[in-house]
């Protein structure tokens, strides 16, 4: 059985320390479903006052890093810096990264690898565009960006990767994708995982959605059996970020 898991990316959010520090509240007075594994990624200005604050039941995920371990790369932070800071995961190829940040499905990988070389745990995103999505090309798209990492990261390294499925249409548009949608797009992500790397890698690795979720969205697609939880953008800066936590309760 997969452990479920909810991750909030919190992306350039929130604007102030006492913005923060009012998220970690609500956080640390939940209610919170023990079965679920909760990380939650905020800036990178904010991981260690989060890992600090934050109850030890949650964990804190980068929303990026380089493929360097130290060096002339400025702006850049290096997997062995965040494992020296005590920070458990990272967040790669985000598909805003992908877009505003031109990175190639091959960097992801890379850096995919140096997080995982590093023992960082990874939350690795992929998804298709509306427009790949018309011209029935979602799996195919979805592929092309698993096969670069399927390339450089050995088989037992996949327990350290928990997939992100995140159609663009669908984050930050309100347009979440219908759970029969996710069923669809998430069991096409296990059986190329069966194909391309084990069918044990495939029935052990997390496949969690992405786009739009919300409190009152996030049951009917925790139904659908290879739904193993959610990456949550906007509604993870809200009080119903508990709601989404707690889905399957
Ligand atoms: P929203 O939940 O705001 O659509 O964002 C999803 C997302 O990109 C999470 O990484």
């Amino acid at each position: 059985p997969r452990q479920f898991f909810v991750g909030g990316n919190f992306k350039m959010n929130p604007a102030t320390q006492e913005q923060k520090r009012a998220l970690v509240k609500t956080l640390n007075d939940a209610d919170i479903d023990p079965a679920v594994e909760v990380v939650i990624a905020p800036p990178s200005i904010y991981l260690l006052a989060l890992k600090d604050t934050l109850r030890k039941d949650i964990q804190v995920a980068a929303q990026n890093c380089y493929c360097k371990p130290t060096g002339a790369f400025t702006g850049e932070i290096s997997p062995a810096q965040l494992v020296d800071a005590g920070v458990p995961y990272v967040i790669l190829g985000h598909s805003e990264r992908r877009t505003l940040f031109h990175e190639s499905s091959e960097l992801v990988a890379q850096k995919t690898k140096a997080a995982l070389d590093a023992g960082l745990a990874v939350i690795l995103c992929v998804g298709e565009t509306l427009e790949e999505r018309e011209q029935g090309r979602t799996a195919q798209v979805v592929e092309a960006q698993l096969q670069p990492v399927v390339q450089v990261v050995g088989e037992k390294d996949w327990s350290k990767i928990v997939v992100a499925y995140e159609p663009v249409w669908a984050i930050g548009t309100g347009k979440v994708a219908t759970s029969a949608q996710a069923q669809e797009a998430h069991d096409n992500i296990r059986r190329f995982l069966a194909k391309a790397v084990s069918p044990a890698v495939a029935e052990s690795t997390r496949i969690i959605y992405g786009g739009s979720v919300t409190a009152a969205n996030c049951k009917e697609l925790a139904t659908q059996p290879d739904v193993d939880g959610f990456l949550v953008g906007g509604a993870s800066l809200k009080p119903e970020f508990i709601q989404i936590i707690n889905a399957k309760r």
